[in-house]
């Protein structure tokens, strides 16, 4: 699994340990002192996941979390809080403020990239780099393998991240708009159009197994994949 991470720690040693921790596990690393760096950071481009400390310096981190909540853009953010508190009562603040979970200092690096990971499959599942299966067709991040059977369909790197992200979320129509965003990345301008034109490079790649009939087109809204 690979995903960018964001970083928000006022203290050096714990942002290089933090870092370095989820470097190694495979992911991009952007890094924040703060929630005003953190800011500029995101509007420059939209992480797949932020690691946010509480106790930061000016804004606290429960009040960014808020605030990110309440954006649009980055309301479906997936948020890991970072506390020195371990009472309950605090865990619960950090939850209402919209934090997908919350690892209480000090920790283990094992422990932050096995909850990174729980966080991505529940809110990103596309980023958990899990093998999937709908009706027969399989899919393998690590091997970056889509198979049916015994047989292997050749896809191009940006059709195997489009079907990647239609299999991890069956069922959910997704507008030309929103394929960008996910497939594409945040901040890419290329026309809507081109969505068609590799979503028709899907089917036919897929089209030796049949599995092209997975591929629904919604008129006047988008594409879904349909559940097995
Ligand atoms: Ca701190």
């Amino acid at each position: 699994m690979s995903a960018t991470v964001l970083v928000v720690e006022d203290e050096p040693q714990i942002q290089e340990l933090v870092a370095v921790n989820l470097e190694h596990a495979g992911h991009r690393v952007l890094r924040a002192d703060n929630a005003e760096q953190a800011e500029r950071s995101i509007r420059g481009e939209l992480p797949d996941v932020v690691v946010l400390d509480w106790m930061l310096p000016g804004e606290s981190g429960l009040a960014f979390a808020r605030r990110l909540r309440a954006d649009a853009r980055t309301r479906e953010l997936p948020i890991l809080m970072l506390t020195a508190r371990a009472m309950e009562a605090d865990k619960l603040a950090g939850l209402e403020a919209g934090a997908d979970d919350y690892l209480t200092k000090p920790f283990s690096p094992r422990e932050l990239v096995a909850r990174i990971k729980a966080v991505l499959r529940r809110r990103a599942p596309q980023h958990a780099g899990d093998r999937i299966e709908v009706a027969g067709l399989q899919l393998d991040p690590a091997a970056h393998l889509v198979t049916a059977g015994e047989r292997r369909l050749e896809l191009s790197p940006v059709e195997f991240r489009l079907l990647h992200f239609l299999m991890t979320h069956p069922g959910r129509v997704y507008t030309r708009s929103q394929l960008l965003d996910q497939v594409w990345g945040d901040h890419v301008y290329i026309e809507e159009r081109t969505v068609d034109v590799h979503i028709r490079r899907l089917r036919k790649a897929l089209e030796p197994s049949a599995h092209d009939r997975l591929i629904d087109t919604v008129r006047g809204a988008g594409y879904a994949l349909r559940a097995a």
